[in-house]
């Protein structure tokens, strides 16, 4: 976690004096106790500042979280010591959080004729930073999947999340292909986050005669058929960090009984109690083991041995998985 340093806290002393204007400017606006009040807050702010106690939870003298104090930079505990009515205001904000993100995710009953589809999101704390989509486009001709990672955790990284899906939203509903989609998804997300935010991504269309599949620095996509397992490692660059990238498209042809698979490394990177990782061979073999069956009964196979193998161990990132399979009964 990010503590707020010394030329971090000199920042701070900037953003302090263009509130404390900004608020003589509006002082007829507000209300006079409400002026008194956050006048002498910021002058404390900025009393801390020279005496050097800035940043520092005023309980446990530890660096307040960072994102927090970015966000605002009056708050003077960490999140441990905030009072009761502080606490509470803070839980109200993820519950709403949580409830905005899981209205992002898309429905669980998406059927077409050809493809069964079953996905599992699982962030670990109230909201995630992994992105999970499947649109339904062309009146069921074909189906967009995607699967995601947001560089960071929580709500920051959920926040990217939303925009992410925005973008790709409103890009799907311009009927482009998928190799302009995801260029043009890169250079806006570039445009519009901060240097130090990407994404990792992996996206593609199904349709009756299989799939095209971009993938944008995330893990591999895994392909699993009768008897073998294909790992598709071609890649571009993580949305983000050039808006010059270059995203190939991979044409994938599946087979009844098929089945892609899009998961992010919170899977992989689930630790048993000796800090051991799961790995991409255990996850193949799990879902090896479930080949012949349905995509619900693959996707819940293998969380469930994910949780064998963590046993006690608790999850410290997202984790998600999104499973398109061609049914065995198909023509
Ligand atoms: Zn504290």
């Amino acid at each position: 976690m990010d503590t707020a340093s010394a030329p971090a806290v000199d920042t701070f002393r900037p953003q302090l004096l263009d509130r404390r204007v900004r608020l003589l400017a509006a002082s007829d606006a507000v209300p006079a106790a409400y002026f008194n009040d956050l006048i002498a807050e910021i002058d404390a702010a900025l009393g801390r500042i020279d005496n050097g106690s800035y940043g520092l939870c005023e309980t446990c003298h530890d660096p307040i979280e960072a994102e927090r104090l970015a966000q605002n930079p009056l708050v003077r505990f960490c999140l441990d010591h905030l009072s009761q009515a502080e606490l509470e205001a803070h839980q109200q904000d993820l519950d709403l959080a949580t409830q905005i993100q899981s209205r992002l995710l898309p429905p669980r009953d998406i059927a077409l004729e050809s493809w069964d589809t079953q996905y599992r999101y699982q962030p670990v704390g109230a909201v995630g930073g992994d992105y999970c989509d499947l649109i339904v486009l062309g009146n069921g001709k074909s189906l967009f999947f995607a699967v995601g990672d947001v560089a960071g955790k929580g709500v920051a990284a959920s926040l990217l999340m939303t925009h992410l899906s925005a973008i790709l939203r409103s890009l799907l509903s311009l009927d482009l292909s998928l190799t302009d989609v995801i260029s043009r998804a890169n250079r806006l997300f570039c445009e519009s986050t901060a240097p130090a935010h990407y994404a990792t991504l992996v996206c593609g269309r199904a349709t009756a005669s299989g799939v095209e599949i971009c993938n944008a620095g995330h893990c591999m996509p895994l392909l699993l058929k009768q008897d073998v397992t294909q790992r598709l490692d071609s890649t571009g660059l993580p949305l983000g960090l050039f808006s010059s990238s270059q995203y190939p498209v991979q044409h994938v042809s599946l087979d009844p009984g098929d089945s892609l698979v899009l998961y992010t490394d919170g899977i992989t990177e689930s630790q048993d109690p000796e800090g051991n990782q799961y790995e991409e061979d255990r996850l193949i073999r799990s879902l090896s083991d479930h080949r012949d069956q349905t995509a619900e009964a693959m996707a819940d196979g293998l969380l469930r041995d994910v949780a064998l193998y963590r046993k006690s161990h608790p999850a410290s990132d997202d984790m998600t998985l999104l499973i398109l399979r061609r049914p065995m009964n198909m023509t």
